[in-house]
């Protein structure tokens, strides 16, 4: 048990008192003990900020200038006795905000849940086995292993450090990377000076390093910080921002008309005050489009579970509208387009090429030479593949339940495999004496690992594996299949390497030396020319069949889809070619970027959809070069070097998988599964929620106005109102619970992939919406009056009239919202009138809170209404449908000529 009553400053003590406090081990804690401290020293988690109460919540629906009219108004109609009108008011006003706080919390729940899908890993020793656990489970003990672009999960004493990098900013605000090392500093080093700790909530900016954990949850460094909690996002996006904006400038609009025709009713009508003040209501509460940005926030909700139902977790909301303007997807070829399930599947020596067999990481299988067994007795370079393939690596192979799995990364899996498949351990170590002294950990920009060991006899050895035009240039020889050493036949090689590649093989070259300096490290200067070359390995990754798919229906929806890889051309063109990407002849390589300049650059990006050898500064090129062509991009990453592209492309998105934290946290969306499909199922989303907020605006703002017109045309031309300012006010309380809120759960529609991206800047209100709510205000007014006046021509009271007449406005509504379903294509398709389940439980809700103030008796006083005749009933809906019928011929008439042109 860790003894805590003495306080322990480990940065000034050597690592193995600091493990002997921890009461742990190099191998690290069993999983039992884990479970236990766990107990009690609680999850490594940081207390969030504080939500607001329920009460706050709920009281800060109330804040909006409508509410305040219609608060105003309760009371003056309280003043003057109207109860019905002030009763009537209150409901609105408490049913909009009951609505507004559900709302608000099922969008917060949607955001919560995918919060927690991010939470982030820590890879840890656990039973003495490497295992990725959740960081908050990590416990005062643990082993934690960190690489570059990882989140530091807890507080940390350094055992092992190999080129290892920090950067601090989170903690001490340094903001340049911190060297750190395993040896011990002074007891009175201040924090950014404690090179021997790694600190919770810090970035690993390169390098690898591994170290006990002294510290978790509050008790780190940054959670003695009270002042850095997580920070809460708010549910908004650039589009529901202007909406705001823009609903509160009509808001105060509709109140300066309101007041005008208060005056003008007043002073020209000269119509009693308590009747016209209703009516003024009325009309504000019909035309301010007051939920319509609680609406929107709705649809993005209900836009993020659906994208994080098809695996893509959106990290910052205005992704989703930037995904459904997409125009160019640059997406990584390994894990994305590929299935990152590699498999050695050649090698080529100097003087003989082997074949590989088996399936998965399973270390069985049989080495071929010319379609025999070669035993690696005969075939001594075989050995040496193995040993390096083994010792160059830091993956480890569980077996469970007979399935191989990998843990690290993949391609090191399928290494290990190749050496269990050579020396027939099946998988059981063969270098268990071996102790690694240095090692230079694999970046992206210089393309290979190297490692030095000392062997069970004492001896040195280097190993190096890597991109092979890397690997080659650090090479003076080769190894001759008698164990003697040759001269570099680099051609041969050169052309080996071409032969896999266009197969689409990733290959890799494998070197060894025996020569070190005495002090065993590794730098990549000493490495040049000391290495022997053992030959080149040939990996498969097949593509993922979903990301054929994908890319074809990218293309289709006039996306194009860029591969930017490190991979060598000739598998990356192969690679393409099986993708079905475009363009599969024409290959830019990070050298030939090199030469060019910004602006021949961006040309040239235009035409080319393979990039290969490319470097994550490439990556950043290329996102600028295509994004001054006007295309609004998505570029995916996973590495620390990546963040600057992901930061920079419209839409950055991090491999959720294999991506490193840095990466993660600088992408708006994040695939959980590292899949291509799942971007272009995000795209698709996308798509689909611009189109529902379209939708929602497309019906909300008519329907408003066909109301409000209808009420403005009586008083103006002083008839009698065909609906009553109580009955707006209901029609409003039960359609904007309901109609309003159907839209944002619509599904795509049928072709949403096959229309060409919008316009990044294309807006809302386009000239179309304009002319569809003058229409729409038109054919409302027309048929409410047309109503109104046929059944006082019928000789219908007054009451009966107006019963009708709302009817009709709610049954106008409904049929309205049948036909917005469908705004790209024909609303007269069997699945377009069969709504979907949303859909017809608010229309039917509408329909049974219709008959139940149309009929019911005790509520008929209260509105003001009469029980309709059947046949006035079927006439109403039989309106509905001669206003779907024109609208819809309209649009057909509108698509027509667009087609046209
Ligand atoms: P993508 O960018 O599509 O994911 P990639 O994984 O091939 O492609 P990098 O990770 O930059 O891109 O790798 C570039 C090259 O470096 C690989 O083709 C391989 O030859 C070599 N390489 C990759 N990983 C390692 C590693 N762990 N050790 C040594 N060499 C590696």
């Amino acid at each position: 048990m860790i003894d805590d009553s003495k306080p322990l400053v480990p940065h000034a003590l050597p690592e193995e008192v600091v493990l002997q406090a921890m009461s742990s081990s190099m191998e690290g804690l069993s999983s039992q003990e884990a479970q236990r401290r766990l107990q009690v020293y609680g999850r490594n988690r940081l207390p969030e900020a504080p939500k607001r109460s329920v009460l706050v919540r709920f009281l800060s629906q109330f804040h909006n200038v409508l509410i305040y009219v219609l608060i105003a108004s309760a009371i003056v109609t309280a003043f003057m006795q109207h109860w019905v009108d002030t009763g009537v008011i209150v409901a609105v006003v408490l049913g909009n905000a009951i609505v507004g706080y559900l709302q608000e919390g099922r969008a917060e729940q949607a955001m919560d849940a995918i919060r927690g899908m991010l939470a982030p890993h820590a890879a840890v020793l656990r039973d003495g086995r490497r295992t990725s656990v959740d960081a908050a489970d990590l416990v005062p003990g643990d082993v934690v292993l960190v690489e570059a672009g990882d989140r530091v999960p807890a507080d940390m004493r350094l055992m092992e450090a190999r080129s290892l990098k920090v950067e601090e900013a989170a903690l001490t605000g340094e903001s340049v990377p911190v060297d750190k090392t395993s040896d011990l500093v002074a007891i009175d080093a201040v924090l950014g000076d404690r090179n021997s700790m790694l600190f919770s909530g810090t970035l690993v900016a390169a390098g690898t390093g591994r170290g006990v954990v002294v510290a978790t949850g509050l008790a780190t460094e940054i959670g003695k910080i009270s002042g850095m909690l997580e920070a809460v996002e708010t549910l908004s996006t650039p589009l529901v921002r202007q909406m705001d904006i823009f609903a509160r400038w009509l808001t105060l609009f509709i109140l300066i008309v309101a007041a005008l025709l208060l005056a003008y009713g007043l002073a020209v009508g000269h119509l009693p005050f308590a009747e016209l003040f209703m009516t003024i209501v009325g009309l504000s509460v019909a035309a301010i489009p007051e939920g319509l940005p609680a609406v929107m926030t709705i649809t993005l909700a209900v836009g993020v579970q659906a994208m994080a139902r098809r695996n893509a977790i959106v990290r910052r909301l205005p992704a989703i509208e930037t995904l459904g303007s997409v125009s160019v997807i640059c997406t990584d070829k390994t894990g994305t387009l590929t299935r990152n399930e590699m498999v050695v599947s050649s090698l080529v020596a100097a003087e003989h090429v082997y074949a590989v067999d088996g399936d998965g990481y399973s270390p069985v299988g049989a080495v071929r030479w010319k379609e025999a067994d070669a035993d690696p007795r005969d075939h001594a370079v075989l050995s040496e593949f193995a040993l390096a393939a083994s010792l160059c690596n830091d993956a480890v192979l569980h077996a469970a339940e007979g399935d191989w799995r990998v843990e690290g990364d993949p391609m090191e899996g399928a290494l290990l495999a190749l050496a269990g498949k050579i020396t027939g351990g099946g998988g059981e170590p063969f270098t268990t004496g071996w102790k690694r002294i240095d090692a230079i950990p694999f970046d992206a920009a210089h393309r290979y690992m190297a490692v030095s060991h000392i062997d069970d006899g004492g001896r040195r050895h280097v190993h190096v594996k890597g991109a092979p035009e890397a690997v080659l240039s650090l090479c003076a020889g080769q190894r001759m299949s008698d164990g003697s050493t040759g001269p570099l036949d680099a051609p041969y090689w050169e052309n080996m390497v071409e032969t896999l590649a266009g197969e689409g093989q990733r290959v890799l070259a494998v070197a060894s030396s025996g020569a070190l300096d005495a002090d065993g490290r590794l730098t990549q200067g000493k490495l040049a020319g000391t290495l022997t070359l053992i030959g080149l390995v040939g990996l498969i990754d097949p593509p993922r069949p979903e990301a054929i798919a994908a890319v074809a229906d990218c293309h289709l929806a006039g996306i194009r889809v860029k591969m930017i890889t490190g991979d060598h051309a000739a598998t990356a063109r192969a690679i393409a070619g099986m993708i079905g990407l475009k363009n599969t002849e024409r290959v830019l390589t990070g050298i030939d970027i090199d030469l060019l300049d910004d602006a021949a650059l961006a040309l040239a990006a235009l035409d080319t959809d393979i990039f290969a050898r490319t470097s994550p500064a490439h990556k950043l090129r290329l996102v600028t070069a295509l994004q001054s062509q006007g295309l609004t991009v998505a570029m995916t990453g996973d590495g620390v070097n990546d963040a600057p592209a992901l930061k920079r492309a419209d839409a950055g998105i991090a491999m959720g998988v294999k991506g490193s934290e840095a990466a993660k946290e600088a992408a708006e969306l994040v695939l959980a599964d590292d899949n291509f499909a799942s971007i272009a199922a995000a795209v698709r989303e996308g798509r689909t929620v611009y189109d529902n907020i379209k939708k929602v605006i497309s019906w909300t703002l008519p329907t408003n106005a066909g109301e409000a017109t209808t009420i403005i045309v009586a008083l103006f031309v002083g008839l009698a109102l065909p609906v009553t300012a109580v009955q707006i006010l209901w029609i409003n309380l039960v359609t904007a619970i309901t109609l309003g809120l159907a839209l944002a759960f619509e599904p795509s529609e049928e072709g949403t992939m096959r229309r060409p991206p919008r316009r990044r800047d294309e807006s809302l209100l386009t000239a179309d919406l304009l002319w569809h709510v003058f229409l729409v205000s038109v054919l409302f007014a027309a048929a409410v009056f047309g109503v109104f006046f046929y059944a006082l021509d019928k000789g219908y009271s007054i009451e009966l009239a107006r019963t009708m007449a709302m009817n009709t406005l709610v049954v106008m509504e409904i049929f309205h919202l049948f036909f917005i379903r469908n705004i790209y294509g024909t609303s007269l398709t069997w699945s377009a009138v069969r709504g979907t389940k949303v859909v017809w439980i608010c229309v039917i809700s509408v329909t049974l809170a219709q008959f139940a103030v149309t009929y019911v008796p005790f509520m008929q006083p209260l509105f003001g209404t009469e029980s309709v005749p059947l046949f006035e009933g079927l006439l109403i809906f039989a309106l509905g449908w001669v206003f779907f019928a024109l609208v819809e011929i309209e649009k057909q008439m509108r698509l027509a000529l667009r087609k046209r042109a």
